[in-house]
């Protein structure tokens, strides 16, 4: 029988017995694994049994987590790092060589468009392209692509990509399709439903939730044919092909890289996980509401919510999704400065990060996309006075009271 997400994470570490009947995965801060036979810790080492050696491959409180982001994302396997971007870069640097071609959206996360930079610096030439169209991405795919990789709502300006389009495409040229399902999370929909290859999760933002942990996730779907992959190196072309992608993620990108999620913040994160859909389901409740009063203002000229009826990809996001998430982006009217209607703010905090139990509201252009400049900025659909909201759990009625009284106190 299959249970529903949060029956499932409530009980995920109980499936093997736990010390003392313990109802959470312990914390083991142990560094060093020890065993009685040196027979077995060599077949661990040679990935004949299973079991940890050392803990910058993880430890057996984020594998807990590993296996609790598996049963969420309905995944083959998953490997955890210490941030999400440590997820996307580990990833990519173990399955790119140079001379590879990646192709990825251009509403693309800020930190995620330069990392791309950093490859395209050392080899690996990249596409950005409007990931909204399938077509734009099969135009764009070259004898030598290895990977597409695309989020599932664009952060700040909320494009949502062309999921199940691309999830076809890449299913027929044989491509490996990487999903960044950071925005939406598993509650909201499973890349392996578009017949995504691999699903990446920044645990930091609404898995974690509470805004006290970084880390981040790759998921294997299982529906990827590793044989057929150039990249996999002889030493993980081992045992059943399933498991050669995650096997040399998780040497490559822990063992090698060494962006290891430590056992404190996977357990901070695994109990966040439990209250998942029921702040993600508050979230979204507030975030429709609020989105629909905001575009009623008249101190505000424009909303971009996929829940509302004129968002370009409305339809397509009601389709894939549970709900429509909890990220909203507004332009206040011409003549408003933004500054100062932030600062008038009082129940929502001026702050970066998003998917957090409270409410942030950031000024777009000034911060998380200062360094990319006006001329990249006007490319990606991101107006000088956009503000980005990540809406929180609070009470709805102090949230709209709050920027009732904002848009009041600027004159709109
Ligand atoms: C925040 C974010 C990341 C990076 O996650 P960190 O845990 O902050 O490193 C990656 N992708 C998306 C879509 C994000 O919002």
């Amino acid at each position: 029988m299959t249970r529903g997400l949060t029956t499932t994470v409530l009980h995920a570490d109980r499936q093997s017995p736990i010390e003392h009947g313990s109802v959470h995965k312990p914390m083991h801060a142990a560094v060093a694994f020890g065993y009685a036979a040196s027979r077995d810790l060599a077949a661990v080492f040679q990935g004949e049994k299973a079991g940890h050696v050392y803990g910058r491959q993880g430890n057996p409180t984020t594998s807990a987590l590993e296996a609790k982001v598996s049963l969420m994302e309905r995944a083959h396997g998953t490997v955890c790092f210490s941030t999400g971007m440590a997820a996307i870069g580990s990833m990519m640097v173990a399955l790119l060589r140079a001379g590879d071609h990646v192709v990825s959206s251009q509403y693309l996360f800020g930190n995620t468009n330069s990392l791309l930079q950093t490859l395209s610096a050392i080899g690996v030439a990249v596409s950005l392209v409007d990931a909204t169209d399938a077509d734009a991405v099969e135009q764009a795919l070259q004898p030598n692509t290895r990977l597409v990789f695309v989020e599932t709502i664009a952060n700040p300006a909320t494009q949502v990509a062309d999921l199940a389009g691309i999830g076809e495409l890449c299913a027929q040229r044989g491509v490996l399709y990487v999903v960044d399902n950071t925005m939406t999370s598993p509650w909201l929909f499973l890349p392996r439903s578009v017949k995504a290859s691999l699903s990446i999760n920044s645990l930091t933002k609404w898995i974690g939730g509470h805004g006290n942990a970084l880390g981040g996730s790759v998921s294997d779907t299982g529906l990827f044919d590793w044989s057929a992959y150039p990249n996999i190196a002889a030493p993980y072309r081992k045992g059943n092909p399933a498991n050669w992608g995650l096997q040399q993620i998780r040497k490559k990108g822990l063992r090698d890289l060494g962006a290891t999620l430590s056992a404190e913040h996977a357990h901070r994160l695994a109990v966040g996980a439990e209250t998942l859909a029921l702040r993600m389901d508050r979230a979204c409740d507030n975030a429709m509401r609020l989105a629909s009063w905001l575009q009623a203002q008249p101190g505000v000229a424009r909303v971009a919510y996929p829940g509302l009826p004129g968002h370009p990809q409305h339809a397509r996001a009601a389709e894939l999704f549970r709900r429509f998430g909890g990220l909203l982006s507004f332009e206040l009217r011409q003549g408003i400065d933004c500054f100062d209607f932030l600062d008038a703010l009082q129940v929502v905090i001026k702050s970066s990060h998003l998917g957090d139990t409270r409410t942030l509201s950031i000024p777009v252009s000034h911060t998380i996309f200062f360094e990319m400049g006006p001329a990249q900025r006007a490319k990606m659909g991101i107006a000088e006075s956009l503000i980005r909201l990540s809406v929180g759990i609070e009470d709805y009625d102090d949230l709209q009271a709050d920027f009732a009284q904002a848009l009041a106190r600027v004159g709109a």
